[in-house]
């Protein structure tokens, strides 16, 4: 490929911050509002126009698991108590988003704990001094600027940060690198919720007048679309969609991206006739919105000081070094090949011991200083990923990186040599304990 070399200028330094936070999704926004609250001076970069990663942007229908977190408990019952006139007398499930609403919560709490917040904003490199991150290269409408920082926070899901530093990093599966398929979510209003289905996993097979409802899915949508997951969401009368589908695409490849947003939007209108034909109470049903991005699954996995596995996960492990905890959810393995579940079935034998942890290995990455891992990009296999990637836990995730951060730059160490004891002892006082 032909190449330019790039003059070297100078940059302004627009903040000198404790903990720098890459990304604004579940795992970001935790992060920074649990940094904040620990006493750092933080500073959140997000690239959307609004905070919450796949939660919003990705027009997300719930936060799944049983997992315990509170920081999911706080933006819910913030977000429930909001009711706006159409809804009284509507109660939706506790864990389905208000995407809106959301984003609200999202910007109040974290300016309320004292954020500095920058949307609309690429973290375009890291600033590296020899192996140790100093800080991120930005770049927004306001030209390309620089952010110092005690500590790095890669929250971006991809591992951005990660990868610019130069952490070494596999994507997808052990053997062949293919990643999980990729879904632009939409969201439908006018559907007759008392006569309605809602079939919200690959499992759930439901009769309808013309037969199966997954069944019909797969004969008749475009492939590689063909499940059928249908949510209610915070509205009466609305159901948030999960049935677009595009395998073989990489995350981290603007083109692929691209692509992807073309081909998943593309499929929506196919997807509406199936259900106006096949779905009971979706006769009238018609699109009110999309995802502004389309959600990807999964991309990076880097080298961490330990990477997490399936077993740590079956057998409820509970490291001394615990970050997260209470975590809990099944495998979740899509078709790489097209729609419904991975061949392989992982979560028809999930038979877990209990409740998980996560370690603060899993958040160190190997070789490099100055940074942390929090989300869906922390250190695992792809097994294991399928499985911590749900939003709950990448947010308890994002808490425990927060307040380690906050605590080294309070106690003048780096993220690496921190007393995991008093991270403990304070995580504990917010909830988060084994
Ligand atoms: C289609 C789909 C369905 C899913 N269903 C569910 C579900 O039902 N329930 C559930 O709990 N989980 C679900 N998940 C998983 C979950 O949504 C994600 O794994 C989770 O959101 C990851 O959290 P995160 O904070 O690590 O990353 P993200 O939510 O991806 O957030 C990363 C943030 O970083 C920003 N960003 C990225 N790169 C940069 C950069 N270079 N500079 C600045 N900002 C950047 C992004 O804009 C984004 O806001 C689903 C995921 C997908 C894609």
């Amino acid at each position: 490929m032909k190449t330019l070399l790039e003059a070297a200028r100078e940059l302004p330094v627009i903040q000198e911050v404790d903990v720098a936070v890459a990304g604004g999704g579940p795992a970001g926004c935790a992060a920074a509002l649990y940094a904040a609250r620990a006493g750092a001076k933080v500073m959140l970069l997000e690239y959307s126009a609004c905070l919450g990663g796949v939660a919003t942007t990705g027009m997300m229908s719930h936060w799944t698991g049983a997992t315990e977190s509170p920081f999911v408990t706080e933006m819910q019952d913030a977000c429930h108590a909001l009711v706006w006139p159409v809804e009284r007398g509507y109660q939706p499930d506790y864990h389905s988003i208000n995407h809106e609403k959301l984003k609200l919560v999202l910007f109040d709490k974290l300016l309320e704990a004292g954020v500095i917040i920058r949307t609309r904003t690429v973290c375009a490199d890291a600033i590296l001094d020899g192996h140790t991150v100093r800080g991120l290269v930005i770049e927004s409408k306001s030209g390309r600027e620089a952010v110092l920082a005690r500590t790095v926070i890669d929250a971006t899901g991809d591992g951005d940060i990660a990868a610019h530093a130069g952490v070494p990093f596999r994507k997808g599966r052990d053997e062949d690198g293919r990643m999980q398929p990729v879904t632009t979510m939409f969201k439908i209003d006018g559907v007759d919720f008392s006569r309605a289905i809602f079939p919200g996993s690959f499992e759930s097979l439901v009769q309808v007048p013309a037969g199966e409802i997954q069944a019909l899915g797969k004969s008749i949508l475009p492939k590689p679309a063909g499940h059928v997951l249908l949510y209610r969401s915070t509205q009466p009368g609305q159901v948030v969609v999960n049935m677009t589908n595009l395998t073989d695409v990489d995350g981290t490849s603007a083109d692929d991206l691209t692509r992807a947003e073309i081909v998943t939007r593309r499929q929506i209108p196919a997807i509406m006739d199936f259900l106006h034909q096949y779905a009971p109470g979706y006769e009238n049903a018609y699109l009110v919105a999309s995802a502004e991005m389309v959600g990807v699954r999964e991309t990076r996995h880097f080298q961490g000081e330990y990477t997490l596995t399936a077993d740590d996960i079956v057998n409820a492990v509970q490291f001394d070094d615990w970050i997260a905890t209470k975590c809990f959810f099944n495998f979740d393995i899509h078709n790489l090949d097209g729609a419904g579940l991975d061949k392989n079935g992982a979560q028809h034998h999930f038979s877990a011991k209990g409740k998980y942890t996560i370690p603060y290995r899993c958040c160190l990455p190997a070789g490099t200083d100055g940074l942390l891992l929090a989300g869906r990009d922390i250190s695992g296999t792809h097994k294991a990923h399928s499985n911590y990637r749900v939003m709950p836990i990448c947010a308890n995730v994002g808490h425990g990186c927060g307040v380690a951060a906050a605590l080294a730059a309070q106690t003048g160490v780096t993220a690496r040599n921190v007393d995991l004891a008093r991270v403990h002892t304070l995580l504990e006082q917010q909830g988060m304990s084994l």
